[in-house]
């Protein structure tokens, strides 16, 4: 089982709970988002997970603050044979020489570059994120569309950026929607999740139970598409301790 059943916000940050027949807890933090992810006994509730987290945020937040400070896995050579990722298919890069305008497309299981001879790295890094860039604007639209349509609202802008912390983002007041260009490597069903998760937001501003009722009715399958998000965790923790000498020791001031 790998979906997860809880979702908790412990000191300002959204923790994913899930219940598996296990006997002690363990904690993830997961690239390239620093997402923090709780994989719990079944007989643990949400006290004694938030316990458990309070006590290892500042592990936690280490994680997040290397992820932060790590470089960016997009810093590849750009050279044939090199495998890139277009909405969740893993492609081989093949670079082709030729004069003229550069330019990208996908062939099979290959993403072919035409590139003037004697291009430089950034020159093709910059045309794949124009091309990544573009794939979005294509998609974003009818996604925007269809849950414009579903919730009955506007969405009035929306943006494509380089975000290091986020998928996407809302502005409440201005309801300006912010997504990250990151997207355009995941499976198109991760960008619709973060389209109605931003949208989400105009009628809740916090990831708190109503967010997730809300969720839970707009997209049932949120929680799958959440996962696909994420890979193996950059780090994490287990938690050996048991129940009882944990609720002894643990039991802080200020959960
Ligand atoms: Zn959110």
């Amino acid at each position: 089982m790998s979906t997860a059943n809880a979702y908790l916000t412990v000191r300002g940050i959204d923790i994913d709970v899930v219940y598996k027949d296990i006997k002690n807890l363990h904690i993830g933090v997961y690239p390239p988002m620093g997402r923090v992810r709780v994989a719990a006994p079944q007989r643990f509730d949400d006290d004694q997970i938030r316990i458990a987290v309070v006590q290892r945020l500042p592990w936690i937040k280490r994680q997040q603050a290397q992820l932060k400070e790590a470089p960016r896995q997009t810093e590849r050579e750009m050279i044939t044979g090199e495998s890139h990722y277009v909405w969740g298919n893993r492609l081989r890069l093949k670079v082709v020489e030729r004069p003229g305008r550069v330019h990208v497309e996908v062939d099979g299981d290959r993403l072919v570059i035409y590139t003037a001879p004697g291009s430089t790295v950034e020159s093709r890094r910059t045309a794949l994120d124009r091309w990544y860039r573009e794939q979005l604007r294509q998609a974003i639209p009818p996604l925007i569309e269809k849950w414009e349509n579903e919730l009955q609202v506007a969405v009035p802008k929306w943006t494509i950026r380089r975000m290091k912390t986020k998928w996407g983002s809302c502005n409440r007041e201005s309801r300006h929607l912010w997504f990250n260009l990151e997207l355009a490597k995941k499976h198109p069903d991760c960008l619709e999740y973060i389209v109605v998760h931003e949208i989400t937001h105009y009628f809740e501003r916090h990831h708190g139970e109503r967010f997730t009722e809300l969720m839970d009715k707009q997209l049932p399958d949120w929680r799958v598409r959440r996962e696909e998000l994420n890979g193996s965790p950059l780090a994490s923790e287990e938690w050996g301790v048991n129940e009882q000498s944990e609720r002894r020791k643990a039991l802080p001031a200020n959960v």
